[in-house]
């Protein structure tokens, strides 16, 4: 089977799996405390898909043309022997595997990563101050230990990528240290706009850090050039550091939208295939899997989600758009 491309023309190329709808930050833009308190319900076990059935839905989607697979969450290290899934994941041909991670748990998991076969890691970091980092994840969870697991990933051999979400008058003040700091570790900084994703976290354009004003705050002090993407739907634009001494990106999907590349498809942890972050409704492969489907209607079934496909939300967001129930991201997986 080949490539399959959506109404507007777009090849499926990435997925990005949540294995589950946990976590153990409560980030205040992503997972309130005041939502996800102590009485939230998450997915009971036998929700969530299986490592097997996982394996499965991943082979269906790279016989469409998938190349790429980002595990995600919630938070994905929570889910354990996680490194059994990467082994299972990296024994499929010409796949490009990575995973997202809030590192608390990386610096005991990432030889065991880098070892079942994982390329490459992203770690979300928002803050190198402690008070506003503690204040951000809302679980008091300490800077540096984040720091360790970035240091034991690098030790493992992974190559790391930072994520940081600004948020205005919270993290602002981060932004250079964060440059400078992850500059010097050779790491890429990836600067995000704040996302009006799900509906718990009171999301206002307000508070939007435009990724333009962004590059502006670093270029003043360590001056930037942009420089070309690396293939189609790369949603980073890259900047250089004009003498040499590495990159960052920024991910502006409110001020900049590139819904017109988006080649990406999501799994929820309760194995629901979406066709966009912003979507409000899924359709369930795990009732597929678990009715004994073949692998022949498996990848049909995915094809002709992927073949009705026309999502462009950024693109329309407006004010309108914003009150729209969605689906959170510690669910769809970020
Ligand atoms: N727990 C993992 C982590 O922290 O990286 C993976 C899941 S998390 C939902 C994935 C990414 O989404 C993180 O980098 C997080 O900062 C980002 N994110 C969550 N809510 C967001 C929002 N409202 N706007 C922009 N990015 C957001």
């Amino acid at each position: 089977m080949g490539s399959v491309a959506d109404t507007l023309g777009r090849p499926l190329r990435d997925v990005r799996i949540s294995v589950t709808d946990r976590c153990n930050f409560r980030c205040v833009y992503c997972m309130p405390k005041e939502v996800f308190g102590r009485d939230f319900e998450f997915l009971a076990r036998e929700k969530l898909l299986s490592f097997e059935e996982i394996e499965r839905v991943t082979r269906a989607f790279v016989a469409h043309g998938a190349e790429k697979v980002r595990l995600t969450g919630g938070e994905p290290l929570l889910r354990r022997e996680l490194e059994h899934l990467v082994a299972m994941l990296a024994a499929i041909p010409g796949l490009d595997l990575t995973l997202t991670t809030n590192g608390a748990l990386l610096a005991a998991k990432a030889q065991a990563l880098k070892d079942a076969g994982l390329r490459r890691i992203t770690v979300s970091l928002d803050s190198l101050d402690d008070e506003v980092f503690r204040a951000m994840n809302d679980v008091d969870f300490s800077v540096i230990r984040v720091l360790e697991g970035i240091d034991a990933a690098v030790d493992a051999g992974l190559p790391v990528k930072v994520n940081m979400v600004v948020k205005r008058g919270l993290n602002e003040d981060s932004v250079l240290p964060m440059a400078h700091a992850f500059r010097e570790r050779g790491c890429i900084l990836r600067l995000i706009e704040y996302m009006d994703v799900g509906h718990t976290n009171g999301w206002r354009l307000d508070d939007v850090v435009p990724a333009a004003e962004l590059v502006s705050m670093i270029d003043a002090a360590l001056p930037l050039e942009p420089i070309e993407a690396n293939y189609r739907g790369e949603v980073a634009r890259r900047y250089r550091y004009r003498d040499g001494s590495g990159e960052i990106g920024v991910i502006a999907s409110v001020t900049q939208p590139f819904c017109g590349d988006c080649t990406r498809a999501r799994l929820s942890a309760d194995g629901s295939l979406y066709t966009c972050l912003f979507a409000t409704r899924g359709h369930d492969l795990r009732a597929l899997l678990r009715a004994g489907a073949s692998d022949a209607e498996l990848e049909a079934a995915i094809g002709s989600v992927w073949l009705a496909r026309g999502d462009r939300y950024s693109e329309l967001r407006s004010a309108a758009t914003v009150d729209l129930p969605k689906v959170e991201m510690s669910f769809i997986g970020g």
